[in-house]
């Protein structure tokens, strides 16, 4: 009968992403829903330690600073003058360690990718975007840092640590957190939006076929959250569905 559906997409419309560790689980997908998305970014750079692998084109190593500031270059030549609008730090590693079987080495390479990876290298490429982009506000078209984080890093939650104690990762996500807090504090001057985001339990390599959910479904949710933020939730840990999580 004529009836007219308007269906609304909500879209990141950045102009340019970089993804760590997208060679594969949800970092690929976030790459390849991305590209094909009705608006997609003018540049994705899809980045992941051995590049030469099948799919990967920009070298990030994040526990190795050189790869990281040669990215960085690389980024910036193809950019040119106009900054990268949106760093999602999706890069991560898990580790089973309990309290009897962890140690300090394990704890720092953890720590290592999870918490270090490339907190510095990339601002001064998103405060250029930040200025550059002629807009008001915080968003992720204009400037921010997504890092990828966890339920299980929620010292408010304390999820189910008796049966999946963890401790190196849960630490590891803990402190991510912490640093996403503080940087949304300190680059909210800067016109940049910090927030964390939880994927949900997603069969990847990380999350095993045990996980309930696909990642196309987990990205899809990421992306529309991304989609929404603004001003009032720079500085907020969500899942992927855009409920807010205790830290
Ligand atoms: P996967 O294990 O499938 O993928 C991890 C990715 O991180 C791979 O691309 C891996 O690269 C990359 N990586 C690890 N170490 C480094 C490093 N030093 N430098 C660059 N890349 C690195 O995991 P997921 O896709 O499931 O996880 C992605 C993110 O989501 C992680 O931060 C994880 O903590 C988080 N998460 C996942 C959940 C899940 O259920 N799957 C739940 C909650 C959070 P390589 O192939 O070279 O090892």
């Amino acid at each position: 009968r004529g009836e007219l559906r308007c269906i609304c997409i909500m879209a990141v419309l950045a102009r340019s992403v970089l993804v760590t560790g997208s060679n594969r689980g949800i970092g690929l997908e976030l790459v390849r829903q991305l590209a094909a998305s009705p608006w997609p970014p003018h540049h994705i750079f899809a980045t992941c330690r051995h590049p030469e692998g099948p799919r990967g084109k920009v070298s990030v190593d994040t526990v190795n600073v050189p790869s990281i500031q040669g990215a960085v270059r690389a980024v910036d030549s193809h950019l040119k003058d106009q900054g990268l609008n949106l760093l999602i730090n999706n890069a991560g590693v898990s580790s089973h360690a309990t309290l009897h079987s962890l140690d300090s080495q394990e704890m720092l390479s953890v720590f290592a990718t999870n918490v270090v990876g490339t907190l510095q290298e990339f601002l001064p490429l998103l405060e250029k975007a930040a200025k550059g982009a002629g807009k008001e506000g915080l968003s992720c078209s204009r400037a921010a840092v997504i890092n990828v984080s966890t339920k299980l890093g929620s010292i408010g939650l304390c999820l189910g640590v008796l049966q999946a104690p963890m401790y190196p990762y849960r630490a590891s996500k803990a402190a991510q957190n912490m640093v996403t807090r503080c940087l949304a504090v300190e680059l909210q001057e800067k016109g940049i939006l910090c927030a964390a985001i939880h994927p949900g339990w997603v069969k990847t390599d990380m999350g095993t076929e045990e996980a309930p959910l696909m990642v196309e479904h987990s990205v899809r949710g990421i992306l529309t959250v991304l989609a929404s933020l603004s001003q009032d939730t720079s500085g907020t840990f969500l899942d992927w569905e855009g409920n807010s999580l205790p830290w």
